[in-house]
Order: C-alpha cells, then sequence, then structure tokens
C-alpha cells in the first residue's frame, strides 16, 4: 500500500492556474455554519493570510422531516497552514465571499486552492482543529490548480480518492468524547456491522464489506485497516482494545454536545493523527483510502444521518445510523465519486439504488446500483455494451441482473448488464439495466424485476426514467420507452428461466 506524505500535486497537473481577484460579499455576521465551527459554546477566533487547501464536496443524507438538503463547499488545509501541522482539518468556504461561478470548473477533491489574504474564522477557540470558515478578503487574489476533470480519476496515488476497484482500506474511528457516547454499538460490535468480523457474537449477515463485494462481484473489497497481512501497517499493530478489526478507539478531550459535526470530525481526525503517529514506525491515518468517522448523536448534524466527501477518504456517522448497511454504502458510493439516483424531482428518489434514500435496517434492504452507477463503477463494464440503435435492424441483447452477472451464472459475450445509449438531445445518456430481484439485489421493491431506464452521466446526479415490465407475452403486450431518438421495448426470451430477459432497442424512422 501506499504511503501519502505531502501529495506531489505538480506532476499531475496540466491545465494553467487561473487567478481570479475577489470583489464579491464580506463575510456577513448572520452566516451560521452548520458543519464547521458554531454550536454550543463554540466562539469563532480569527486570523488573516494567506491560506492553501484543497477543495472538497460535501454531501449530508437528511433524515429530519424539515431538514433543508444543502451540499457544503468546504476545503482541506494544507497542514503548513494548521497549527502542529496536521494535515486534514477541513474548513466550509465562504462561497459568498468568492466570485459568481468561481466553483464550477473545480474538480472536487483534487483542485488546490491558493489565497493570497483570507480572513479564517477558527471555531472552537481554546480547542484546536475544529476547523472553521474561510473567508476571501475583499481585493485578494485566488488561484486555483485544476488538475483536470475525470483525468486518471482512480489512478493516482497522489490523489485523496476512494478507489472503485481492488482492496480499500478502510479505518473507522469510533469517538470517544468527554460528555456522550456511540452507545448504539461498541467498537467490535462496529466492525461487525461494517466488516462482519465477528467477535464474541453471530457474523453480522449484510454490512459494507458484504454488500458491495456481492454487487461488485468481488471487484471492491473493503478490508479493516491494519487488519490483514497486505498492509504495511499491519507489522506494527498489536490488535488490542484500542484498534482493533480495523476500528480505532479515538478519545477527544472535549464536549461534543451542540458541536457542528465537521467541527467533531476534524477533533476527530486530529487525535487519530496523534495516536497513529506515536506508534513505531508511525502510521499515517490519511495512507488509509477511507477514513469512516462514528461520532454521538449529541453532536449538531443539522438533521443529516451521515455525511461525506464526494469524492474522497472522509465520511462521518450519526451513532445511530453508522452500523445501517444502506446508509453506510450510501456514503462509501459518494466516496467513489457517485452522485445520488433521482426520480421525478425528487433527488433520493430511485430506489433501485443505493444512492437514492437508503432504508434504515441493519442488514438490508439488500440493494445493488442503477445503470448510470453500474455503468460509472467499471465493475460491469466487459459485460456493457455502448449501443447505437438502428432504424431498419433492432438491436436485441439478453440482459442479466448483477446477482447472476456476480457469480458468473451467465455466458459472456452473450448477456448484457448495461446498455448505455447516446440520445444526441441530451448530455446524458440513457441507461438500460434488469433490476432482478435476487441476492445482493434481493431487497429491492421499486421497479422490482424490470428493466429500469435511467438518464445520468458520471458526476452528476442520475435520473429514473421507467421501469418496462412486466411483459404479457400471450397477449402480445410488450412495454415500450419512447424518446425522440430511439424507442426501446421489452420481452421475455425464457421466461426466466436462466433469468435473463431479451430486450429490443430501434430508433424511431
Ligand atoms: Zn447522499
Amino acid at each position: 500500500m501506499h504511503v501519502l506524505t505531502k501529495p506531489s500535486l505538480f506532476a499531475l497537473a496540466f491545465a494553467p492556474s487561473c487567478n481570479f481577484v475577489a470583489s464579491a460579499q464580506p463575510f456577513s455576521s448572520s452566516f451560521s455554519s452548520s458543519m464547521f465551527g458554531g454550536g454550543n459554546g463554540v466562539n469563532f477566533a480569527e486570523r488573516e493570510g494567506r491560506v492553501k487547501c484543497r477543495v472538497i464536496l460535501i454531501e449530508p443524507l437528511m433524515v429530519e422531516p424539515d431538514a433543508k438538503e444543502r451540499s457544503t463547499v468546504a476545503c482541506m488545509l494544507y497542514p503548513e497552514y494548521e497549527g502542529d501541522s496536521i494535515s486534514g482539518i477541513t474548513y466550509e468556504l465562504y462561497t459568498p465571499s468568492f466570485p459568481h461561478g468561481f466553483f464550477e470548473d473545480v474538480d472536487y477533491s483534487t483542485t488546490d486552492l491558493t489565497i493570497s489574504a483570507a480572513l479564517v474564522k477558527t471555531a472552537g477557540a481554546g480547542r484546536e482543529h475544529g476547523g472553521g470558515v474561510i473567508v476571501l478578503k475583499n481585493g485578494a487574489t485566488a488561484t486555483k490548480e485544476l488538475h483536470g476533470k475525470g483525468m486518471g480519476l482512480r489512478g493516482g496515488s497522489s490523489r485523496r480518492l476512494a478507489p472503485t476497484v481492488g482492496n480499500s482500506s478502510l479505518i473507522v474511528l469510533y469517538a470517544v468524547p468527554l460528555d456522550a457516547s456511540n452507545s448504539d454499538r461498541t467498537p467490535t460490535q462496529l466492525a461487525n456491522d461494517v466488516f462482519g468480523m465477528a467477535v464474541n457474537e453471530t457474523q453480522d449477515p449484510v454490512n459494507a464489506r458484504s454488500q458491495v463485494l456481492s454487487c461488485s462481484g468481488g471487484k471492491l473489497s473493503y478490508i479493516p485497516a491494519c487488519g490483514t497481512s497486505g498492509q504495511s501497517c499491519s507489522s506494527n499493530v498489536n490488535q488490542s482494545i484500542w484498534f482493533k478489526n480495523g476500528v480505532l478507539r479515538v478519545p477527544i478531550p472535549y464536549n461534543v454536545t451542540g458541536i457542528a459535526s465537521g467541527t467533531v470530525k476534524n477533533w476527530v481526525e486530529a487525535e487519530a493523527q496523534k495516536i497513529l503517529q506515536a506508534q513505531t514506525p508511525q502510521i499515517n491515518l490519511y495512507s488509509f483510502t477511507q477514513i469512516m468517522n462514528v461520532i454521538p448523536d449529541e453532536a449538531d448534524w443539522g438533521g443529516a444521518a451521515a455525511w461525506a466527501y464526494l469524492p474522497g477518504q472522509t465520511s462521518a456517522f450519526r451513532n445511530s445510523y453508522s452500523w445501517r448497511m444502506g446508509v453506510q454504502v450510501h456514503e462509501f458510493g459518494h466516496n467513489i465519486g457517485l452522485h445520488h439516483s433521482g426520480n421525478g424531482t425528487a433527488e433520493y428518489a430511485d430506489h433501485s439504488c443505493l444512492l437514492g434514500n437508503p432504508s434504515y435496517e441493519d442488514d438490508g434492504p439488500e440493494i445493488c446500483f442503477n445503470g448510470a452507477k453500474s455503468w460509472e463503477t467499471g465493475w460491469y463494464a466487459t459485460d456493457s455494451v455502448d449501443v447505437v440503435p438502428s432504424s431498419t435492424v433492432p438491436f436485441t441483447a439478453d440482459l442479466i441482473g448483477a446477482a447472476d452477472w456476480s457469480t458468473g451464472t451467465y455466458t459472456p459475450g452473450s448477456h448484457r448488464v448495461v446498455l448505455r445509449i447516446t440520445d444526441s438531445t441530451v448530455t446524458q445518456k440513457y441507461h438500460i439495466m434488469y433490476n432482478r430481484a435476487k441476492g445482493p439485489n434481493a431487497g429491492v421493491t421499486f421497479a422490482k424485476d424490470k428493466v429500469t431506464v435511467t438518464l445520468g452521466a458520471p458526476q452528476q446526479v442520475s435520473w429514473h426514467q421507467a421501469a418496462l415490465g412486466p411483459v404479457n407475452a400471450a397477449g402480445n403486450v410488450y412495454p415500450v420507452f419512447r424518446k425522440e431518438k430511439f424507442n426501446g421495448g421489452n420481452k421475455v426470451s425464457k421466461a426466466c428461466e436462466n433469468d435473463s430477459l431479451q430486450v429490443f432497442l430501434q430508433s424511431l424512422p
């Protein structure tokens, strides 16, 4: 495994830097940060100066009925600008102080931002490393280093992105503050709920590790940090009560009741780094590919159950949602760059996909991903194709669901998982998939056992378009999805005896 020290960013840069001089709004005293700073007894301290940071997008999963969905644009400070040179400390960016449209071309988690003169409002005076808010001062220069949208997206070791394939070493940081506790689960139980690692209890049947392994056919595997011999840290960590099965207990010397969850996350990661760097040899927190913070409900979550960097390494979970498989896979999906899956006008409402609003059970329901997301992960790439429908000869394909694909119960070259169609009238593409309720997708109820049509593109919200079925072959009734440039239908080819459905696609004359 690679060890991240200071990222060597310039090797990746290919786009010129862009300079902007701020002329936008100064910090408003009415601003209340929902994520970093604010909250019980936390006052802002202020300092001014040059800062450099990595731009981050944070996506919350809202659970409280009146809570307003709000993505947060944040920035992870380079360590030389944080006291004690601790890395990973994240601040909200006060976006009204930046020029209009400043963030439109930003590639989150890879773009660097340098501000010649910033007002840094630090949360929790006297309590270090809580983050806060960064404001671009009037007349100051903001410089973006764009590293290229989509360029080398999954590869470069200097990019803090979670991988979509291979092993992802995941460390669970289990916060132990002064005044509250993660009362739903012990650290040992949480290892079972995330990785299925049972100690003195029955093995958790469905968890983030097992679900993603099944949906991906073994292509993406969450492994507990320092828990296997393949990791450089495994030899020097004595699996003990403070760090076992990928879960690290992290005492933090502060109260967290009413404190913004982002500030608490910063405290937890800062304390975790101190613990890990005190080991011999030292362990770098950011050498793990994903970091899951579990924090008591008593912190201020602003109505969210959890949130994650999109894309990125970090997620944070309210204790009472941390053990629920659907929430885990939803947030880890954000870490690998997946946006939400919507239906109609509701961004969360495609329930054929865990990037919709997940259900909140411990072990389910077991659902994989819709066509757009399934294409984006690349897991099924060898059995998925781009189709250009003809107006004369229909394109036909036998579709199988994720379950049969993941167990190899199909004929390669004959069966397909995702069909993608370009419609020249829209920038997104149509994705056609058989939403078979079986195996890791057995819990699906939305568009169950139907052929789904999803409109989407990488790094965008996808939108459910249609669910085709059931088929009445006797009555010669085949459901059809029509768009200007093509029409698609489906019909049963072998009455589901091998779980495949034949679809045909034809462009309109
Ligand atoms: Zn989400």
